[in-house]
């Protein structure tokens, strides 16, 4: 018999409405699969498509219940219902599914969660135009209410009490970054102190399983703008710091290659140890104490997980040793930023977002790679880019009147400090201009401390101007729209398989051969 698709399965205990066709489960590529193998589908599918933190169980029954009023399935009794055996076929239930059409075929026992995350108190929101400030609930001393350079972490910096902080939240959903499989990953240069680390971690928490359903201060947005539904809230994170990639003029390209690769071990083990949970069965207790890149990958796609990929620092490695620059950037350009083309090209990477200071004189960071320039999106010269990073002057003028009153001239304080002359001081707020965080936020500290005296801004770069940075390729119209494509199914196996060929020619330890 073949494999009844229409096969519809829900959880039981569920509040709300909730199934999955045999259709949609990906174990339908398996040669003969189970119940056990649509129930692993059932876990990941409810988590993309619910928040409410049940798990499946290992219950499951053959069930001839039919919805009628209600959606939820909270009192539905399986105490008449026959229990199905994991390892059935699902082949084997075609006959109880021609003859239930309109049934939930199979119930899976549905666990709530044992515990609800505790529900935070509301932050407080400040608008002004297009600019949002939060102050997170809770009392503190009052120097360490504004963000500080220590915060790089979005997590962290919104679990402080008192708290206030822009709302970037917005931009999660960049536009030119809605799923596309040509070109996908936005890359945006900024000087330091803009807050490029801190914006990539708030797109990772926002992006990430763990944090699935969490409590993210947002300006009251249900989802950020842009979001697709293809990009989804459940991705595992692949965190990339290339500050910490060590190359050395002094090596060979084999050693560099090698540094490369350590580095991509050292990233995937770390990801495995944050997920560990998500990419093994449940009852499965062997926890590696390491893992390969490639190994990572494999485990993403044998539990169906997908990645997002954050790449901070990208161009770190370019600053140090001019001279060495090309060899490193197409050592880099092969051994890391090639291989997590292949896995977005393979569907297991979703998106990723890449971010790094600008070098000097030099415009374009690894454009003599074809497929960088194919398959990145440049938004360092985009109006977009502009207002994600740094603070805009809606933003200042926010602050100012937050901190110190509507009559504030802090808006005009910032301007005087970056250096504006006499003539631009009074210009009406600007768009396209954005001011280093760090700066600003140093100067409001310094003025909410009315003993100190204001230093000058401690970066070089106080600001930037839209036109600052050289115009790149116009944006493709595709960028504006969010076309979902399915993934070629022959392509991705391809894909896997030179993943797979490329993974055997790394040197691995002696642990890790034994698997
Ligand atoms: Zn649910």
């Amino acid at each position: 018999m073949p494999i009844p698709r229409s096969l519809l399965c829900g959880l039981t205990n569920h509040e709300e409405y909730y199934s999955i066709r045999a259709a949609e489960a990906s174990c339908l590529e398996l040669d003969a699969p189970t119940v056990g193998d649509l129930l692993r589908d059932v876990a990941a599918h409810h988590q993309d498509f619910c928040g409410c933190g049940a798990q499946p169980g290992h219950n499951v029954w053959l069930s001839d219940w039919i919805m009628h009023d209600s959606a939820s399935t909270i009192g539905v009794s399986t105490s008449n219902f026959k229990p199905c055996a994991l390892d059935t076929r699902l082949e084997d239930l075609a006959s109880w599914v021609a003859a239930h059409l309109d049934a939930f075929h199979l119930l899976v026992e549905g666990i709530p969660p044992t515990e609800r995350p505790v529900p935070m108190p509301e932050p407080e929101i400040f608008r002004y135009r297009g600019a949002t400030l939060i102050r997170m609930p809770g009392t503190t001393q009052s120097l360490t209410v504004l963000t500080s350079d220590a915060d790089v972490d979005y997590e962290a910096t919104y679990k402080l009490p008192g708290r206030l902080f822009v709302d970037k939240s917005l931009f999660v959903g960049l536009h030119g970054t809605n799923y596309d499989k040509t070109a996908w990953l936005p890359v945006i240069r900024r000087p330091s102190g803009f807050g490029k680390t801190w914006f990539l971690s708030l797109i990772e928490r926002f992006l990430d399983i763990e944090q699935y359903g969490g409590p993210f201060p947002s300006a009251g947005f249900a989802l950020p703008v842009g979001f697709t539904p293809r990009l989804g809230r459940t991705n595992l994170v692949i965190h990339m710091d290339l500050e910490k990639l060590c190359l050395s003029p002094n090596m060979s390209e084999a050693e560099l290659r090698g540094v490369c690769r350590e580095f991509l071990d050292k990233v995937a083990t770390d990801t495995y140890l944050r997920y560990s949970h998500w990419l093994h069965d449940a009852d499965d207790d062997r926890r590696l104490e390491s893992v390969t890149f490639a190994h990572l990958i494999r485990l993403g796609r044998r539990y169906y997980r997908r990645f997002f990929v954050g790449v901070d620092n990208y161009t770190s490695p370019l600053f140090d040793h001019p001279a060495s620059r090309e060899l490193f950037e197409d050592v880099m350009m092969s051994e890391i930023f090639q291989r997590v083309f292949n896995l977005h090209e393979g569907g297991v990477v979703q998106r990723g977002f890449v971010v790094g200071r600008d070098i000097p004189d030099y415009p374009w960071p690894y454009d003599r790679s074809a497929s960088f320039n194919d398959l990145t999106v440049n938004l360092c010269d985009d109006f977009m880019g502009y207002i994600t990073l740094g603070m805009t002057e809606d933003e200042i003028y926010l602050l100012g009147t937050t901190l110190f009153g509507s009559e504030s001239p802090f808006l005009r304080q910032v301007r005087e400090k970056a250096g504006m002359s006499d003539s631009e001081l009074e210009a009406p707020t600007r768009t396209g201009m954005s001011y280093c965080t760090r700066d600003v936020m140093a100067l409001a500290r310094a003025l909410s401390e009315p003993s100190s005296r204001v230093a000058a801004f401690p970066t070089n770069i106080a600001y930037v101007k839209f036109g600052d940075y050289p115009r790149g390729p116009p944006l493709p119209d595709w960028c504006y729209s969010s076309v979902a494509e399915d993934i070629d199914e022959e392509e991705f196996l391809r894909l896997m398989e030179e993943e797979e060929q490329f993974a055997m020619c790394l040197p691995r330890s002696p642990r890790q051969s034994q698997q």
